[in-house]
């Protein structure tokens, strides 16, 4: 039977979380979001290793799932773009390394990480193959000590930080999606690696996110994780982390819409009361609520299963982040509503947080894809 209690241990996180993110991550969310690549490049490193020295890294890398939900909401509450950072380089890639890693890998790259030290990134997608990994490009071909890689990715979140890549590629086409594709680690400084310029998204400015080309890129045999053909292997595993991660990241939006808009409410006055008073506004805090109370709930009961190794794990995964996804949209709507034409205006905390809850529906499992995960989990059990 489910159990909504934390631990002792899971309290005390939320904590220790809430209070660093008040004091110290939370204030500098609006200059991240609309910041310059040098701010960014300045404030988010520093703001990692606060998260770290808070326990947040080790969480994301080590911890159990529902730990990473309660605490990956309070982040993601404060900031969304940090805890979009934090989640690439925590989850990601060290949670991946922890899992899948080689001892040598493991201890070349996890101290780093989970200190804060070491920024990692992961890179899947590419301009032909994002939903469907069937269309991308990248190649590695054998050559003696190693491999050498070649192709490009996009839309790799902290590639303009960071100091190391998980790359996927095509080992051997002939075999297919199960067998015919492998992860490489690839350094920073590796020769034919070459980042590039910083992409403008729509939301999440403070994630920093660019492309990446690889050119006749020569990476050692030990670069191998997850062994030769084990890419989707290793891919499932992460995708399912990281929708988990986003629902937490969509319930965390959640609450910061409620907050800002309940303020709104007290505070702001139309025909001789506080706007909260009329009762299309009040209800909005009500859907508002419902909604992401039920998020919640979905998420941490998904987390609970992941924890436990249950069968439907994966696809209670699928459900949170469809149901937070599209929730969260709804959510930040209504939040703009009842801000009127002055939460239009760019800056307005409503705004930054109207745009951050776009890309829960877009990315790691569009809601489309995980709809097709459902139906297919669900018309197995009918079969
Ligand atoms: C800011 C940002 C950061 C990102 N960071 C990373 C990162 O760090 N690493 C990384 O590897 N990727 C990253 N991504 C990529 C992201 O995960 C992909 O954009 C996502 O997987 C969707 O792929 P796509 O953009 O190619 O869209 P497509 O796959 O082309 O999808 C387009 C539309 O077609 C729909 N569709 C596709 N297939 C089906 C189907 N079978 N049934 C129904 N509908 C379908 C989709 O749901 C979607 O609506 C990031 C993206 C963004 C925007």
């Amino acid at each position: 039977m489910i159990d909504y209690e934390l631990t002792e241990m899971e309290k005390e996180l939320q904590k220790r979380l809430r209070a660093l993110c008040r004091e110290e991550i939370a204030p500098h969310a609006p200059i991240l979001a609309n910041g310059a690549g040098e701010e960014i490049r300045a404030l988010l490193p520093v703001r990692l290793r606060k998260l770290a020295a808070a326990g947040y890294m080790e969480t994301l890398v080590r911890g159990d799932f529902v730990a990473q939900c309660v605490a990956g909401e309070e982040v993601a509450k404060a900031c969304p773009s940090t805890f979009l950072a934090a989640m690439s380089s925590g989850t990601a890639f060290g949670r991946t390394l922890a899992v899948f890693g080689t001892q040598s890998q493991r201890s070349r790259f996890l101290d780093g990480i989970v200190k804060g030290e070491v920024i990692g990134a992961l890179a899947a997608t590419e301009a032909t193959g994002g939903s469907d990994l069937g269309g991308i490009v990248t190649e590695a071909r054998p050559a003696p000590g190693g491999w050498v890689l070649e192709g490009a990715k996009d839309l790799v979140t902290n590639a303009p930080l960071a100091d190391t890549f998980l790359v996927l590629a095509w080992t051997n086409r002939e075999s297919g999606l199960d067998g015919g594709l492998s992860f490489f680690l690839v350094d920073r400084g590796a020769p034919g690696l070459e980042v590039g310029e910083t992409v403008e998204t729509m939301g999440l400015r403070g994630a920093p996110t660019a492309g990446i080309t690889l050119r006749d890129c020569f990476v050692p045999s030990d670069a191998l994780v997850g062994g030769e053909g084990g890419g989707m292997g290793v891919f499932s595993a992460v995708s399912c982390w990281l929708g988990l991660a986003m629902s937490a990241m969509s319930v965390g939006i959640g609450v910061a819409c409620m907050e800002v808009s309940t303020r709104q409410g007290k505070q702001k006055r139309a025909f001789g009361k506080p706007i909260g008073h009329f009762e299309g506004v009040g209800a909005k805090l009500a859907v508002m609520f419902t909604h992401n109370d039920l998020g919640r709930m979905l998420t941490l009961r998904a987390a609970w299963a992941l924890d436990r190794g249950a069968e439907d794990g994966a696809v209670l995964v699928s459900c949170a982040k469809v149901f937070t996804g599209e929730s969260v949209n709804k959510i930040a709507d209504l939040a703009m509503q009842t801000h009127g034409g002055h939460g239009y205006l760019r800056g307005t905390d409503i705004e930054r947080l109207y745009r951050d809850a776009r890309f829960a529906e877009l990315a790691y499992g569009t809601t489309e894809r995980q709809r097709v995960s459902i139906a297919r989990d669900g018309l197995g059990r009918f079969r």
